[in-house]
């Protein structure tokens, strides 16, 4: 039997590389070999133990992998594409029970289930639930597309987390060709969405406060951007917005930081909307204050977005496919081998670096 290794949490910023045979899929199931993963946001939360729901758990969500054995029944993909051994493809990082209140109302994104399998302790089988690993098992029912060859694993990588959400969360904002939309940080996420919002025609103003990331933010299709150390305060902010547009038709907060939300609502022209995507943090001390009689007067619309529709993973590599020109690989600047997963998790932590790849 093959040996398989993975990156387990075993405690507070601790991990361990643990090792495993390699499990034949069941039914309806697939190996993968793991060929590129990124270090998200969220990686990094969840090894500070800020993340309630994944503890002693793998790490690891955004990855492209490759098909190394395929369970009895599978002969093709979610989209009904033909797979085979050797085929890449990229899978939906969480489950959907289709059985749970969201999932009956279709919000898959909201599954209560979503990360049942992901929080299982690596210890137990089928072991490779998280992408800091060699292998990865594709669970029964869980999405999967394959990747079309000319989408290169740096840039499928990405697919499964920030790209397939950011194309979710336009829709949920509803923006539209014409419009401006404002998004705030400069990381992955905001790249993503800068790219795809560009691509339907609307004009993207970014605000981030490191001048590599805005830098690439103009290289991913923004028209113009607002550096935070130029203009330091919220109220500055605002107000080069409000010249060059009269206030954003929409606004994106992909920063994490909870002032960002409360400059959200400042950012909006009246009538305007906000998503907040992505902060996640639920420790009281990311409480900020808002002004609930702003929101009236200006008559926002705010949406939380969790996650994405499964499908929108299918979307996201189609996306890739038809945008070549992007400099996806500028995403991820940097790539390290599993051992040193560790050190990969502290450079994912520095706000300069868009992304840190695993290349196990
Ligand atoms: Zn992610
Ligand atoms: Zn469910």
């Amino acid at each position: 039997m093959t040996k398989g290794r993975i990156a387990a949490l075993v405690g507070p910023e601790k991990v361990e590389i643990k090792s495993f045979d390699v499990p034949e899929p069941e039914p309806g199931a697939v190996v993968l070999g793991v060929r590129r993963a990124n270090v998200c946001g969220s990686d990094v939360h969840q090894w500070h133990y800020e993340s309630p729901a994944l503890r002693e758990a793998g790490l690891g969500h955004e990855f492209v992998g490759e098909v190394v054995a395929l369970g009895e029944g599978v002969e093709t993909d979610f989209a009904g594409e033909p797979v085979a051994i050797g085929d890449r493809v990229v899978a939906v990082y969480y489950l959907t029970c289709h059985r749970c209140g969201p999932c009956r109302r279709g919000q898959f994104n909201l599954c209560t289930r979503g990360l049942a399998s992901w929080s299982v302790n690596p210890e137990v089988a089928p072991h490779f639930r998280s992408g800091f690993a060699t292998h990865y098992y594709v669970q029964p029912g869980q999405f999967f597309y394959k990747v079309p060859d000319r989408v290169d694993d740096a840039a499928a990588a990405g697919a499964n987390c920030g790209l397939a959400q950011m194309l979710f969360v336009l829709d949920a904002l509803e923006v539209k060709a014409g419009e401006t939309l404002v998004v705030q940080g400069a990381g992955g996420l905001g790249l993503y969405a800068t790219a795809a919002a560009r691509e339907r025609g609307v004009r993207v103003i970014v605000v981030d406060g490191v001048a590599d990331r805005l830098e690439l933010a103009r290289r991913f299709g923004a028209a113009r951007t607002v550096d935070m150390t130029e203009h330091p305060t919220a109220q500055a902010r605002a107000e080069v917005v409000r010249e060059a547009t009269g206030g954003a038709d929409a606004v994106l907060e992909a920063t994490g930081v909870s002032a960002a939300f409360a400059e959200a609502i400042e950012l909006a022209r009246p009538g305007g909307r906000i998503a907040s995507v992505g902060n996640l943090d639920a420790r009281p001390e990311a409480d900020v204050a808002v002004s609930p009689g702003l929101l009236t007067r200006k008559s926002l619309t705010v949406k939380g977005v969790l996650r994405y529709d499964p499908n929108y993973l299918h979307r996201a590599v189609a996306f890739l496919a038809r945008n070549p020109e992007l400099p996806l690989g500028s995403l991820t600047d940097s790539a390290y081998p599993l051992d040193d997963v560790v050190e990969a998790l502290h450079r994912g932590e520095q706000r300069s670096v868009a992304r840190v790849a695993i290349v196990p």
